[in-house]
């Protein structure tokens, strides 16, 4: 794929408009949003902005049960175009989360990432600069030249005000481990509830230096 020029109005525009901007460019069928279910607002967006667009939820085996009732839930009221992609058949629970995590997120986030967007045009994520010190900067626009694909953020922006907004203005479920101290949820094994004031993030991989897993840099 060639290199595109994004316009400025990306970077001032909302979120829907990001969505509707990219069906035109890429077709629905270009596009793949990956969600991770931690709220209901990325996937709102996108189903109403572009009825059909797919999303893609990683099922790394170690989701919480309570991702998953806010998965079934939105799936439902949302009509949503849902593929859960599994790791590879020769990934099975394997304890690898307690000795390697980087070896872990690699089969079970990175790899089925990389086959969620083969044919895509488009990525779509739900990373906001307000996560943390690490995506301060993200842009609502850029090219993964690593995957050879456009990456778009249109919540980039968006502020946890204007999450929570938004959520209110829509009616949405939370995931209910948001009100349990959980600003920032993955997988059960590698998430802990955050104390007030701490970073958003602090509860991922608490312990170690990760604070990615590999899909966002
Ligand atoms: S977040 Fe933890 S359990 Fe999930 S894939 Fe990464 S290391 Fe494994």
């Amino acid at each position: 794929m060639s290199l595109i020029t994004f316009p400025a109005s990306l970077e001032t525009g909302q979120p829907a408009d990001t969505l509707r901007w990219a069906a035109e460019q890429f077709g629905v069928d270009g596009l793949v949003v990956t969600a991770s279910f931690e709220d209901a607002v990325l996937v709102h967006v996108a189903a109403t902005a572009v009825p059909g667009i797919e999303i893609v939820l990683l099922d790394t085996q170690y989701l919480f049960a309570e991702t998953k009732w806010l998965v079934d839930e939105l799936t439902r009221t949302l009509d949503l175009n849902l593929r859960i992609v599994h790791p590879l058949p020769s990934v099975q629970p394997d304890n690898l989360w307690q000795t390697d995590m980087e070896g872990c997120c690699a089969i079970r986030k990175v790899e089925p990432l990389n086959r969620s967007l083969e044919a895509k045009r488009a990525w779509v994520t739900g990373v906001r600069r307000a996560d943390g010190p690490t995506r301060a900067n993200a842009p609502v626009a850029s090219y993964d030249i690593g995957r050879n694909i456009v990456k778009l953020n249109p919540l980039a922006a968006y502020t946890d005000d204007d999450m929570a907004l938004y959520a209110q203005l829509h009616e949405l479920p939370a995931n209910p481990l948001t009100e349990r101290g959980y600003p920032s949820i993955g997988c059960w094994p590698c998430t802990r509830p955050v104390a007030p004031g701490e970073d958003k993030r602090g509860g991922r991989w608490a312990g170690s230096a990760k604070t990615e897993c590999g899909l966002h840099g």
